[in-house]
């Protein structure tokens, strides 16, 4: 038994925790949990917990049910709104097959595997999400508007707002998780919040996103609301995004960065951002994967009044265009050696590992093909014509999600990151929310035609 299972084991006594949670996700990013007792612990950190995985989401095939859950020790957390005696704790899991080889179908593995062919190519993966959501009054299940929990706008700050004592409360819950919020703030839309988590490897990242919307959930419900993080719950407001800025380092070096050249952006950084950009049409189905994303990122019918709020639509980058997909921010003099990319497309309904494997293996095809870094847009690309956004070479993401699954299945990169199992499964679930999605006839249509036909 290593010094870390020995931590745990200690804790639960110490601590009086009776449950302990052993957590996992579904390749369509829900999180999922089955719970031991600490006395079956030793066994579990051993050889794993058995579960019938046929019934989870794109899990197992019926011949393959029988799954193991071998819980990571560096994970563990006492959950705070358990936490008194006894109380409950959790470890994220890695899944395995019966034999003990890692599953093909854990989203966790999926991450792990780009991320050890990272390492193999001397870089350490650093990603810092900016998470956008709701707080709302309701979630109504019949398809009707919901309410959102506040009137306020970005960045308010008022007596009567739901949303402060909500982040106060939200945020002292993630940190005694150990999970570090850097800024948070109201956004754009009425009862929409933004929380900044501090960056880490890429690895915690998409574990602490999967505790952070647990944790968010959890604590609107303390407070007679909900929280959704669904990609655009109103047409007329903007979407949830959930930017994230990336980076690589080689030991303690960050290896985007270059002092005295161009944007302070290296070979490698300037080929990174030039592979996120080749691929970012084929990826789009795993960064944005519900039907629902397109409308976030087409921005529903008003961008002029907001409600595309500042989501991209156009494959370019650039520096302050907050209408690029990909942003460098800009170079701050004083703080020497940082560079980083920030993708904006991304959206809080995103599956945190797929979505950070398939990013990388973008980028790191643009470093070891050597991709050419096309020219930064300066212009708001939002405002520009059909032909002007031709002229320079910018494209746009799919359309909706039919397009994009039509992408995915011909790239040989989103085969190959997420492995046949996972590539398979998602396909054949996202084309069923595609047929489903586009043979319902919608209020809008009902709403438009009914007066007039
Ligand atoms: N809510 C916007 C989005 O959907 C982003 C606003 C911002 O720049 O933070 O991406
Ligand atoms: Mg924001
Ligand atoms: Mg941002």
């Amino acid at each position: 038994m290593d010094k870390q299972q020995e931590f745990v084991l200690r804790t639960l006594e110490e601590r009086d925790i009776r449950f302990v949670r052993l957590w996992f996700t579904d390749v369509l990013g829900y999180l999922k949990s089955v719970a031991v007792a600490p006395a079956e612990l030793e066994q579990a950190f051993d050889e794993g917990i058995g579960f019938d995985g046929s019934a989870i989401e794109g899990f197992a095939r019926v011949y393959e049910s029988d799954m193991i859950a071998k819980p990571d020790p560096g994970t563990f957390q006492i959950l705070p709104w358990r936490a008194e005696a006894p109380g409950t704790a959790r470890m994220f899991c890695d899944i395995l097959m019966p034999d003990g080889s890692p599953s093909f179908a854990d989203p966790r593995y999926v991450l792990k595997r780009i991320l050890a062919k990272t390492s193999d190519l001397g870089f350490t993966f650093y990603t810092h999400p900016e998470i956008e959501f709701f707080l709302l009054k309701d979630k109504p299940v019949d398809g009707s508007r919901p309410t959102p929990a506040d009137s306020s706008g970005y960045f308010d700050h008022t007596p009567q707002n739901v949303g402060m004592d909500f982040r106060r409360q939200a945020i002292t819950m993630l940190e005694s998780m150990g999970i570090s919020v850097e800024f948070s703030h109201h956004e754009g839309a009425p009862g929409q919040q933004e929380i900044d988590l501090r960056y880490a490897d890429a690895l915690s990242t998409a574990d602490n996103i999967m505790t952070f919307r647990l944790v968010m959930k959890q604590v609107a419900l303390e407070q007679g609301v909900q929280a959704t993080f669904m990609p655009k719950p109103f047409s007329e407001y903007p979407g949830s995004g959930m930017h994230t800025h990336l980076s690589l380092f080689e030991g303690d070096r960050n290896a985007f960065y270059e002092s005295g050249a161009e944007y302070q952006l290296s070979k490698v950084g300037r080929s990174f951002i030039a592979g996120l950009l080749k691929h970012a049409a084929e990826i789009s189905a795993v960064t944005n994967q519900w039907v629902n994303s397109y409308k976030r990122i087409w921005g529903g019918s008003s961008r002029a009044a907001g409600a595309g709020g500042e989501a991209p639509s156009y494959i370019c980058w650039g520096h302050n265009n907050r209408s690029a997909l990909i942003r460098v921010p800009m170079y701050k003099p004083g703080k020497t050696g940082s560079a980083r990319v920030e993708v904006r497309s991304i959206d809080s309904g995103a599956n945190p590992y797929l979505t950070y494997a398939v990013l990388l293996a973008a980028g790191l095809k643009g470093i070891e093909e050597g991709y050419e870094l096309p020219a930064g847009a300066d212009d708001d690309v939002w405002a520009l014509s059909d032909a002007e956004r031709r002229a320079m070479g910018i494209e746009p993401l799919p359309q909706n999600l039919g397009e994009a699954i039509a992408l995915m299945e011909k790239s040989e990169l989103v085969a190959e990151t997420l492995g046949e199992h996972v590539f398979d499964f998602f396909l054949r679930n996202k084309k069923q929310e595609w047929e489903e999605y586009r043979s319902e006839v919608t209020a809008f249509e009902l709403k438009a035609l009914l007066p007039v036909l």
